[in-house]
């Protein structure tokens, strides 16, 4: 189930998952309009992320699906893989890319509006201190995706750069158990500081790291099998 589609752009749909409307009514109810208004900014600027990569690997000539917006972040689904390494790592680079650009534009109006004092102290106290918590959602965002683990952008990167040297397979092996590392540092960090949303992003990321090489695994077990057809003949 995919949930409600919101637009679609460049032929690309963007679907809201029907699990994601209750975060806007939590944080709101939390933390009032503020904080409903961080949480539909935050969710803007994923899916510009994911159009970022969306729109990358169509220009690579690669099948992009459909865009979802789960709670916990956006999925872009590629329906095919692109054909070199250094084509993934362009596709991986444009999601953290976005994020990286937009700060750095936002800098420095609201450096000089807002002041270094409000700007460097982000929360939800009052509007500017809130408008300072919105421009660090970016620099975040960023941060996070370029860990060098899978399913993050970093881990592919990671990979890409790893499959010139040793193969695909065993690239995505390496990626996977840093993945799965990063994985359980994060629910355990959760789980000391009782951070019910960093638990589930633990399991999100365990899971979809185990489903990357899982993917990889078919897919080069399905290569191999040609590859030993063809030599037969
Ligand atoms: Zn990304």
């Amino acid at each position: 189930m995919r949930g409600i589609r919101l637009f679609k752009v460049f032929g690309v749909s963007v679907y809201i998952h029907t699990t994601f409307l209750i975060l806007p009514v939590l944080f709101y109810f939390t933390a009032g309009i503020k904080g409903a208004l961080v949480i539909i900014f935050v969710f803007s600027c994923v899916t510009a992320h994911e159009l970022f990569h969306s729109l990358t690997a169509k220009a690579f000539g690669v099948q992009v699906g459909d865009i979802t917006l789960y709670p916990i972040g956006g999925v872009a689904s590629i329906n095919s893989f692109p054909e070199k390494p250094s084509q993934e790592l362009l596709i991986a680079l444009a999601g953290p890319a976005f994020n990286i650009i937009f700060s750095a534009v936002l800098f420095y109006p609201l450096y000089r509006i807002l002041g270094p004092e409000v700007l460097y102290n982000p929360s939800l106290r009052t509007w500017p201190h809130t408008f300072a918590y919105m421009f660090w959602v970016n620099p975040m965002l960023a941060a996070f995706n370029l860990l060098p683990a899978f399913p993050m952008d970093g881990g592919r990167v990671l990979r890409a750069f790893l499959a010139g040297r040793v193969g695909l397979r065993r690239a995505t092996q390496i990626a996977v158990v840093i993945g799965h590392f990063f994985a359980l540092l994060f629910g355990l960090i959760g789980i000391m500081n009782r951070n019910f949303m960093l638990i589930i992003i633990a399991i999100f990321i365990y899971i979809a790291a185990s489903n990357e090489a899982f993917q990889v695994e078919l897919r080069e077990s399905i290569m191999d099998h040609f590859r030993e057809n063809k030599d037969e003949q």
